[in-house]
């Protein structure tokens, strides 16, 4: 081959994989992202304790975000029932870290079974600029069906407060179904389903139904944490894409779960799913800005 043909094909050949990769590159959203799902150890020994492979530090928290153009992060605590002096400090600690770091949104934690002292702990984070409580039916150890859920679901709406519940039950199959049905009675109540029921998603669907009455609010918002890197690229895929576009790409939040997921893994996740850009904007950034102005 003659030395200026090798030249104008190698040239060829570099323009072609540019464009390529160009493209490849642009069908995806890189902007900006709200986290709405990441652990963070407030009380000392804590920061071991969920994964074996990174500590949820602060600092680990805050080298992640940086590396992955994560602009807030909402930061979680789950309260212990019954230790109220335990809850306040927990509740203490998010409010502190994000008042000295703004890019931290505090998520805070009260347990249904203490009552009144939850209430007034609701009362009192949402007097600091807390909107967000977070509730795990599974490690919190309590019925999402109990009367002190719904009075708590009540008392959330009152305060304007969201709920941040855990989705996923190994123990009670009904337990999609009972969330359901709190947030259809509560419609001033707004609620993440955090991780999207797992494996129990499909039971999702219900809400496709209640969007048919007049009344509904469009309450439910779902993180997609966990599900993403678990069910993201498994034969479910389609069943899963499918099921949040049918309930809408509106109401679904991004989240990285960590430390239990690697963070660059859970986004990679949601990138492999097949969304076009216009959705991962949504997912990644949209949904939770609009939800958090509410
Ligand atoms: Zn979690």
């Amino acid at each position: 081959m003659k030395p200026t043909r090798r030249y104008a094909l190698t040239v060829f050949l570099l323009l072609y994989v540019l464009l390529v990769h160009a493209q490849k590159d642009t069908a995806h959203y890189h902007g900006k992202i709200i986290d709405m799902h990441v652990h963070i150890a407030v009380m000392p020994g804590e920061e071991n304790t969920m994964s074996g492979e990174r500590n949820h530090t602060l600092a680990n928290i805050r080298t992640y975000m940086a590396a992955a153009n994560v602009e807030k992060a909402a930061i979680i605590t789950i309260a212990q029932k019954g230790n109220m002096a335990d809850t306040r400090q927990r509740n203490d600690s998010i409010i502190a870290l994000s008042k000295k770091y703004p890019s931290l949104i505090p998520v805070c934690s009260v347990h249904p079974m203490d009552g009144a002292d939850a209430f007034a702990e609701m009362e009192r984070v949402h007097k600091q600029g807390v909107s967000i409580i977070k509730l795990h039916p599974n490690s919190q150890g309590f019925d999402v069906g109990a009367p002190e859920v719904a009075s708590l679901a009540k008392k959330a709406g009152e305060l304007h407060l969201v709920l941040l519940f855990d989705s996923y039950s190994p123990v009670d199959n009904n337990e999609i179904g009972k969330l359901i049905m709190l947030a259809a009675m509560n419609q001033d109540t707004r609620f993440i389903f955090a991780h999207m029921g797992l494996v129990n998603f499909p039971q999702l669907l219900t809400i496709e139904a209640l969007k048919k009455y007049p009344w509904y609010k469009n309450n439910i918002w779902c993180d997609i944490s966990a599900i993403a890197p678990v069910l993201g690229h498994s034969p479910f895929h389609d069943q899963l894409v499918w099921t949040i576009r049918t309930i809408g790409v509106d109401q679904f939040l991004f989240g990285s779960d960590y430390p239990v997921f690697n963070p660059a893994d859970a986004i990679k996740s949601v990138h492999g799913m097949g969304f076009t850009r216009a959705e991962e904007q949504l997912l990644f950034y949209g949904n939770a800005s609009r939800l958090l102005q509410q």
